[in-house]
């Protein structure tokens, strides 16, 4: 199929329990979505209803209980190693807290040029100078090779998370709440840089959020999730809502509410 990248395919996941005595939680039940080349796909939804599962699932961090998850029309379960290791290369994601995604231990050169090390051979100067390019491509100076990840901003930390994922040349990025953890001229800022980003690597983008004021900028087409179900998909989802859940997400949301 033209233009498909990434697609769940009536997908069901059941978590077991955390706890004893606990019933299994069924998180998805049922998701089909395909992500096509070149668009930045919006998931909005309210806490809990299934929006991170769905995005490990879409990596292959973790098995769908029930359905598949084809890239590029393979199924993902079924890949050899090597089709494996392209596709790990091809998808990447970026966390909403880069304090937790990234090795407090690791100096920044480390983390930046770790995939690179590992899904290309490359002399270690040619290697170093690739990292230097990447995080001036983040806005950041060569210089903060050797900090550790305690030593900056939030702000910083998330745009390492992207050198990082960037580091492999993706054709997908998963970015899950990568804004919500930072203030909001920051937020801003990351905005900005994952919009050109996006232009300059030609990427393709899912983007998971509970702001759907930064949704309804940022996104060409919408999914909108509750209890583990796709409840309504468009390009125009949060402009004219036809699911009352929709709206009552946007009517949680003063600003939005207001401007309708
Ligand atoms: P969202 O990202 O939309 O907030 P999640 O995908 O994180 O939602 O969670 C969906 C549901 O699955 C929630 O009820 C959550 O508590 C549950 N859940 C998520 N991960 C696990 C897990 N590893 N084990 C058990 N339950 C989980
Ligand atoms: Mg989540």
């Amino acid at each position: 199929m033209r233009g498909e990248f990434l697609r769940a395919e009536n997908v069901t996941k059941i978590h077991p329990p955390r706890r004893w005595g606990e019933r299994p939680l069924k998180a998805l039940a049922g998701v089909s979505v395909t992500v096509e080349k070149g668009e930045v796909l919006g998931i909005v939804g309210e806490s809990g209803s299934g929006k991170s599962t769905l995005a490990r699932i879409l990596l292959g961090l973790e098995p769908p209980t029930n359905g598949r998850v084809l890239f590029r029309g393979r199924d993902i379960s079924r890949m050899s190693a090597m089709e494996r290791k392209a596709f790990r290369r091809r998808v990447q994601i970026v966390f909403q807290d880069p304090e937790s995604s990234l090795n407090p231990r690791h100096r920044v050169g480390t983390l930046v040029g770790d995939g690179l090390r590992i899904h290309q051979r490359l002399p270690s100067e040619v290697r170093e100078r690739r990292v230097g390019e990447l995080l001036e491509s983040v806005g950041l100076s060569r210089g903060v090779v050797k900090r550790y990840p305690h030593q900056l901003s939030g702000g910083q930390r998330q745009r390492i998370a992207l050198a990082r994922a960037l580091s492999v040349s993706p054709d997908v990025l998963l970015l899950d709440e990568p804004t919500s953890a930072l203030d909001v001229s920051v937020q801003a800022r990351i905005l900005r840089l994952l919009d050109r980003l996006r232009r300059a690597n030609d990427l393709t983008y899912v983007f998971i959020s509970h702001d759907l004021g930064v949704v309804r900028a940022f996104c060409t087409r919408i999914i909108v999730m509750r209890e583990g179900r796709i409840v309504e998909e468009g390009e125009t989802v949060l402009e004219s809502p036809r699911e009352s859940y929709t709206r009552r997400l946007l009517d949680s949301i003063p600003r939005l509410a207001a401007d309708r």
